[in-house]
């Protein structure tokens, strides 16, 4: 048996972001681990009872999501509608199933408020960005899974050198 590694669903090419379309990251690592039976999909927001297309979120007021794990951020929709529980449920998922699976390790799409792990949107709806993290992201750094970023698969890989 080799590791595991929780990878985010649209990253393997399912169409589950809002917009209804996927980010398939195509790198010779991801296909190896694949083939290697290491990878375990899925999507926070999915899997926290939302649908596809849905409307755009971002954790508000310039917070992380380490404070919305703590109770101190909030989740909105660009509606305005506070989605909170819904990205709490999702990050949950991820870490029982991280859990269930023996992942140590994540390899997250970045600048999700649920799966970001270096950027996410600040909050304001107008494309900016800064330095944070998350909901799941969050969740699973607290719980001693270390989360990469795609731009971070090398480093990702070089954390496994001990299997
Ligand atoms: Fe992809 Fe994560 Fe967003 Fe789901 S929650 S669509 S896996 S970035």
């Amino acid at each position: 048996a080799g590791p595991r590694i929780l990878v985010s669903a649209c990253l393997l090419g399912q169409p589950v972001r809002y917009d209804g379309s996927a980010k398939t990251l195509q790198h010779p690592l991801l296909q190896h681990w694949q083939q290697n039976g290491w990878v375990v999909s899925l999507c926070p927001e999915r899997a926290g009872g939302m649908p596809t297309p849905r409307p755009a979120a971002e954790i508000a007021n310039g917070l992380s999501g380490r404070d919305v794990v703590a109770g101190h951020a909030l989740v909105r929709d660009t509606t305005g509608a506070d989605v909170t529980a819904p990205f709490l449920d999702g990050a949950q998922a991820a870490l029982a199933l991280a859990q269930q699976e023996g992942c140590t390790v994540a390899l997250l799409i970045d600048g999700s408020p649920s799966c970001g792990s270096l950027m996410i949107y600040d909050g304001s709806f107008t494309g900016q960005k800064q330095a944070g993290e998350g909901v799941t992201a969050a969740l699973l750094r607290q719980n001693g899974i270390a989360v990469f970023a795609p731009a971070d698969i090398e480093k990702l890989a070089a954390s496994l050198s001990s299997f």
